[in-house]
């Protein structure tokens, strides 16, 4: 057991908390305030060759994998979620095609994310369909060599920016079908006829990534861009199970950021005739802050290796879900209790924990909320996947 990352890791760990320190820090409370897409720091990203970490080498990527991609959020989650979100959307949509897809899609969708040629948004949720899936109502219908999709996405991360979607229908007769195979995913190209991007949302935090609607009306998709088999849903499943540690990861990062930046408040705030972080009080909250904190990087770094040996599988479930609901729960009692331990000054945009604050609430949401994971840990452990005799 080694609990090290490699060289290459530590290399890939210390460019980006470069990065995140000189480009991203300076720039998040404009980010959050002006809510525009961050254009300059996708170009940084592309330069530094971040967008293809967790994309094989002959597609372009550096083949970093989830391990690498989940280091690299986390250094950036310190100062902006936002563009934690634009490191995660490289793997988001294209996880399926990558574990389920053709070659040929592959290459002509997953190799320009990782040039940044390109960019992808996954779209899942529907206003009466987000933890439960099998409520969707987008339909694809066959008609000839295409499908022809018809549906309302909603809450879609980087809809206004992405140049094609990973798009989830039911392909069965019965569009009320809730049996898994009932579901496909497609991938759909912005440009084609009927694809429309939606209203956007008034959002209360990670902003300047814009989530909302895509609208499909009468959309004809090529049989070639189905990802993997008609029916695939369960393909589509692992894809979300794989992402656990890397919507994790925007959870560690932000919770060390707070923290980072509270105990540098407490040690010059003076009170009482010292400074606040001389009080047991503060300092037991720095200390089971601090706890948590690599608690939930032991949960997600194990996770991501994991992952990228391929245990991403039903067995595996509790172990990935466990990483996604810790880290994430742990960025919102960090983003609070820094914000506490700033007083008044913690309310005010003046510092950053107001903007943790707001951010770190999205993150126990998407991706399956708290409750979905632990609905999935306690099934595991009723199925005894998760047991310890
Ligand atoms: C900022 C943001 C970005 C997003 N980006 C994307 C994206 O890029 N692509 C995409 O497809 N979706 C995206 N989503 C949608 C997200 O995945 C859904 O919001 C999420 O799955 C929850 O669905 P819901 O909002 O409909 O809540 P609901 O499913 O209506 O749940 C409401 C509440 O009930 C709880 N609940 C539901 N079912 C159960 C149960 N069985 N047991 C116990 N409690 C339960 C939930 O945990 C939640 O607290 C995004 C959402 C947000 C806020």
């Amino acid at each position: 057991m080694d609990f090290e990352l490699n060289e290459e890791l530590q290399a890939l760990q210390e460019t980006c908390r470069r990065i995140a320190q000189d480009k991203v820090k300076p720039r998040a409370r404009e980010i959050d305030e002006a809510n525009e897409y961050p254009q300059d720091l996708f170009d940084v990203f592309r330069d530094a060759g971040l967008l293809g970490l967790c994309i094989p080498e002959d597609l372009g990527g550096s083949g970093a994998g989830i391990l690498g991609l989940t280091v690299a959020i986390e250094e950036v989650a310190k100062y902006s979620n936002t563009a934690a979100l634009m490191l995660l959307l490289t793997r988001l949509p294209t996880g399926p095609v990558m574990i389920a897809g053709s070659r040929d899609l592959n290459e002509r969708y997953v190799a320009g994310i990782a040039s940044g040629e390109r960019r992808g948004s996954f779209c899942l949720s529907e206003p009466q369909a987000g933890s439960d899936v099998m409520g969707m109502r987008t339909r694809a219908v066959r008609d000839g060599d295409a499908w022809v999709l018809n549906g309302t996405k909603c809450w879609i991360s980087g809809v206004a920016q992405a140049d094609w979607y990973t798009v989830f229908a039911k392909t069965s007769d019965d569009p009320a079908s809730r049996d898994h195979g009932s579901i496909t995913a497609f991938v759909v190209e912005r440009g084609w006829d009927g694809v429309e991007v939606g209203s956007l949302d008034r959002k209360m935090g990670v902003r300047g990534v814009a989530t909302g609607e895509l609208l499909l009306t009468d959309v004809r998709v090529p049989a070639e861009n189905v990802i993997g088999e008609v029916g695939g849903w369960q393909a589509a499943m692992l894809g979300l199970n794989a992402m656990r540690p890397i919507v994790a990861a925007r959870g560690i990062g932000l919770a060390e950021g707070a923290l980072m930046y509270a105990t540098e408040y407490v040690k010059e705030r003076a009170a009482f005739t010292r400074t606040i972080a001389d009080f047991q009080g503060i300092q037991w909250e720095i200390a089971k802050l601090a706890t948590e904190i690599e608690a939930a990087r032991l949960l997600t770094y194990r996770a991501a290796v994991m992952a990228d040996e391929g245990k991403y599988t039903k067995q595996w479930v509790p172990h990935l879900s466990m990483c996604k609901y810790y880290a994430t729960e742990v960025a919102v009692k960090a983003s609070n209790v820094c914000l506490q331990m700033l007083g008044a000054a913690g309310y005010m945009k003046d510092h950053m924990t107001e903007l943790y604050y707001r951010d770190a609430k999205q993150l126990t949401i998407v991706e399956g909320t708290s409750q979905v994971q632990l609905g999935l840990i306690a099934r595991g452990v009723l199925h005894q996947d998760l047991w310890w005799d």
